[in-house]
């Protein structure tokens, strides 16, 4: 199993858009790996847990194809930019990908 950690921030993201605090001040000059984007996790290029607001900025950053995306597990839902269930099956449903739902079981 591979998994690639697309971003591992919460819903902040820092170094925060506005904030002139002294982390967000070393994030911004440090940039790199501080830079740091909302949480979301892809397995084996099949799986994606978490999809957030910057998944598409992931996208191009990571260089991920998703013709091989075959499922979304969603943790948890949450006012942070995340799409709802239905908005992410209205999204993905049309590319053959199935969105996890209660009571889904799935081997990886
Ligand atoms: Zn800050």
């Amino acid at each position: 199993m591979r998994i690639r950690f697309l971003g591992t921030a919460a819903a902040e993201a820092p170094p925060s858009l506005w904030c002139e605090c002294d982390l967000c001040r070393r994030d911004r000059a440090a940039a790199g790996r501080e830079i740091r984007r909302r949480c979301g996790y892809l397995i084996d290029d099949d799986t994606l847990v978490d999809p957030g607001p910057d998944l598409f900025a992931q996208s191009l950053l990571f260089g991920i194809r998703w013709e091989k995306l075959r499922r979304i597990l969603v943790t948890h839902f949450s006012r942070n930019g995340k799409a709802t269930h239905r908005e992410l099956v209205d999204f993905f449903a049309p590319h053959g990908v199935e969105v996890a739902y209660d009571g889904l079981e799935i081997v990886l």
